[in-house]
């Protein structure tokens, strides 16, 4: 059971903390309750009762506890599960909010939390009698059972390393790393209990502090080797500025021109670029990776542009093409799809040097693929792959090309191939359009600079976001038929949850059948889904993009990067179902022209969490509030979990809550990399972000 939550060594479990604390140093006597206060108390169950079990209700169940004071009356609802564990004589510790109910005359805590006693149990001084902490249960492993394991594990402490170098921690006055465990496992009675209960004790700080330590030095020993590594001193000559004006079809705005300045300054220094470029859906990114792309091919180089996706890279490569085909260069698309023989033959011209550009998807680095002389990465929509694969990818290093192959010459001189064989690391150009707050983007991208576009392209209505019920749909397909009527496409979409793509797929078919046949028979409907053949997908695509399609109908692979203009309504069908991210991004494939655009959010049953984020997104078109938010409703839980974000497993520190202390943790960490003082014993501390990463994200490879 243990080893289901990934505790496997006593580290762990020393690592898995409490998540409350309980003052039962000073429990209540029950003649002493008073209503409205949160309160623990010791009692005994004197009777117990299921009531009201019937087909709909789970039931209530009914505990009259007593502890010689007087007495309490204590209800959980959907109680049945309670019936075989709380049965009269059992001693329990109740902690809840004490209510006074005037019908029975009586003090009530409803739905307490409860930890069940044992008597004349010797470790029962541990469960009671001071301030005990609350382990979130594992299984059939009870809060109980932890503190009993905890409680003999702790001993141990000792013999763990602190590897936090001695005058950070003196300088901060931190607790030294055993003491910080003892203290959260078990807590003296000097130890301020709201702090604890807030994450805000010493000791807490210093495990959150560590946590986030390693994890940034991991990051800063990262940036430092990639600025040291060998790049191109890129030249910005006449020539280049010149090709950039040619190529710009519209003023840029002055967000997009800060980024470009950044972006090329970045590029003349000798060291390879590694950039987050930011900025909301619609904001302008591509025209600026296209930028960044003209200074590195005419300076010789190529570029490659990678996607998530194949719409997207079929995308990319239409928008790069016709962005620079006029100026003279060759824009390729090369995807998992192509044949072998069109993969040969596209490879022979990369390889050659005869292609500037290279689209593909994220598959172009792990294909046999061999550039000429690769100078640029602009990686799209990188937040789809989370940090861990990012890492990896850069690692293996694939835009930097493989080692350059070695041979002998007549006098047995090694010679390397090619007059540049020992290649220059690429700049790196990373594009999202997730705008994530300030502290996630440093965990996630935390070894790379970071280039935000804040501003939309002038001349941009915001988009009306409306809900409606699914039975007024008929209504959304009235308003959908005048926006049609006056020329404009439209998206129905149905978001795709986790692994259910099938799912998916089959609305929209119905969907598609639907409009086809029953609404709207005289127009022409488009459908898109992940499982249709490369070419039928770009087919749908490319006639929705020359506007000979009215209507789409897709499941969420349109989510990220596709640009058509005049399509000004995005349906989502089941938007209850979604994340807000997810939703905001989708609603980012309209209102990319000047016609005003909506976005009509179709929801079925609600819970209250569904409902909040649907009052979100039609009260806001700003990406950072949206993604706070998201946070918010989701839980540090979900939201931080490795699978979902992408951020690497934080065991104790929460990025929403921390985030003083991330910011903390980071200038000390690049502090300590960047100038290491002259006693610290550096090696000692890298070999210790090596372990501590290897265990904790699983690869190593940082220094
Ligand atoms: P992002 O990738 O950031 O979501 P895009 O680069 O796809 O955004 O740009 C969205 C749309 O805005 C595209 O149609 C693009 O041509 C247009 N656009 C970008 N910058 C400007 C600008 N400065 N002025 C006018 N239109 C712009
Ligand atoms: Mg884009």
């Amino acid at each position: 059971m243990l080893a289901s939550r990934g505790l496997l060594i006593i580290q762990d479990l020393l690592y898995y903390l409490p998540f409350r604390y309980e003052d039962r140093s000073n429990t209540k006597e029950l003649r002493a309750l008073v209503p409205g206060e949160k309160a623990t108390v010791l009692a005994r169950i004197e009777q117990a009762s299921l009531s009201n079990f019937q087909r709909r209700s789970l039931g209530f169940f009914d505990a009259t506890l007593s502890d010689g004071t007087g007495t309490l009356l204590a209800r959980w609802f959907n109680g049945k599960h309670l019936v075989d564990w709380l049965i009269p004589g059992t001693r329990l510790a109740l902690f809840g909010k004490i209510e006074y109910d005037r019908r029975r005359l009586a003090m009530v805590m409803v739905q307490p939390e409860f930890e069940i006693m044992q008597d004349d149990d010797e470790e029962e001084q541990l469960h009671t009698g001071r301030v005990v902490p609350v382990y979130e249960a594992v299984g059939k492993i009870s809060t109980r059972v932890f503190r009993q394991l905890l409680h003999r594990v702790v001993e141990q402490v000792d013999l763990l390393d602190d590897a936090l170098p001695e005058d950070i921690r003196r300088r901060l006055a931190l607790p030294g790393l055993a003491s910080a465990l003892r203290t959260v496992h078990s807590p003296q009675a000097g130890d301020d209990i709201r702090l604890l209960n807030e994450f805000r004790s010493p000791a807490q700080f210093r495990l959150i502090f560590d946590e986030f330590f390693w994890l940034e030095c991991g990051l800063a020993l990262k940036r430092t080797k990639a600025r040291k590594a060998d790049g191109i001193p890129f030249e910005l000559s006449e020539r280049v500025r010149e090709q950039i004006k040619r190529m710009l079809p519209f003023k840029p705005t002055s967000a997009q021109k800060r980024v470009i300045q950044q972006i090329a300054d970045d590029m003349k220094q000798p060291h390879p670029m590694n950039r987050l470029l930011q900025g909301d859906v619609g904001s302008g990114k591509t025209i600026v990776a296209a930028q960044a792309a003209i200074i590195a091919i005419e300076n010789g180089y190529q570029v490659a542009v990678l996607a998530p996706t194949e719409i997207l890279a079929a995308q990319h490569h239409v928008y790069f093409r016709s962005l620079m085909e006029n100026l003279g260069y060759t824009v390729i698309l090369l995807t998992g799809s192509s044949t072998a023989r069109e993969k040969l033959q596209l490879k022979k011209l990369m390889a050659a040097g005869y292609a500037q550009v290279v689209v593909g998807t994220h598959a172009l680095l792990q294909q046999d693929v061999d550039f000429h002389k690769l100078g640029l990465a602009i990686v799209d929509e990188q937040h789809r792959f989370g940090v861990l694969q990012r890492l990896t990818l850069f690692e293996k290093g694939a835009p930097a090309g493989r080692p350059p192959k070695l041979s002998r010459d007549r006098e047995g001189a090694a010679v390397f191939n090619g007059a540049d064989a020992v290649r220059a690391k690429p700049d790196v150009l990373v594009m999202t359009a997730t705008p994530i707050p300030r502290t996630l983007a440093l965990t996630i991208y935390g070894d790379l600079d970071v280039s935000t576009i804040d501003e939309l392209p002038p001349g941009r209505q915001p988009i009306k976001t409306k809900h409606v019920n699914e039975t007024a749909i008929e209504k959304v397909w009235t308003f959908l038929a005048m926006q049609i009527a006056k020329g404009r496409q439209a998206y129905v979409v149905y978001p795709v949850i986790e692994e259910s793509e099938t799912n998916a797929m089959k609305a929209a078919e119905q969907m598609y059948d639907h409009l086809t046949h029953e609404v709207f028979p005289k127009l022409s409907i488009g459908l898109l889904h992940g499982k249709l053949p490369a070419e039928e997908k770009e087919a749908a695509m490319r006639r929705f993009q020359r506007g000979e399609i009215n209507i789409l109908v897709s499941t969420t692979v349109i989510e990220v990067g596709v640009d058509v203009p005049n399509a000004t309504v995005m349906i989502i069908e089941q938007a209850e179902r979604f994340g807000l991210a997810q939703i905001h991004q989708l609603r980012g494939r309209v209102g990319r022209g000047s016609h005003q655009s909506y976005c009509i959010l179709v929801t079925r049953k609600m819970n209250d969490i569904a409902r909040e984020r649907i009052r979100t997104l039609v009260a806001s078109n700003d990406g950072f509030h949206i993604a706070e938010m998201d946070m918010r409703l989701r839980g540090p839980g979900e939201f931080f979990g490795t699978r979902q974000s992408g951020v690497p497993g934080l065991r104790i520190a929460n990025i929403f809550r921390d985030g003083d202390i991330l910011e903390l943790a980071r200038s000390e960490a690049q502090a300590l990399i960047a100038a290491p003082p002259e006693h610290a014993d550096l090696h000692g501390v890298v070999r210790y972000i090596q372990e501590h990463w290897q265990r904790q994200y699983g690869f190593v490879e940082i220094g």
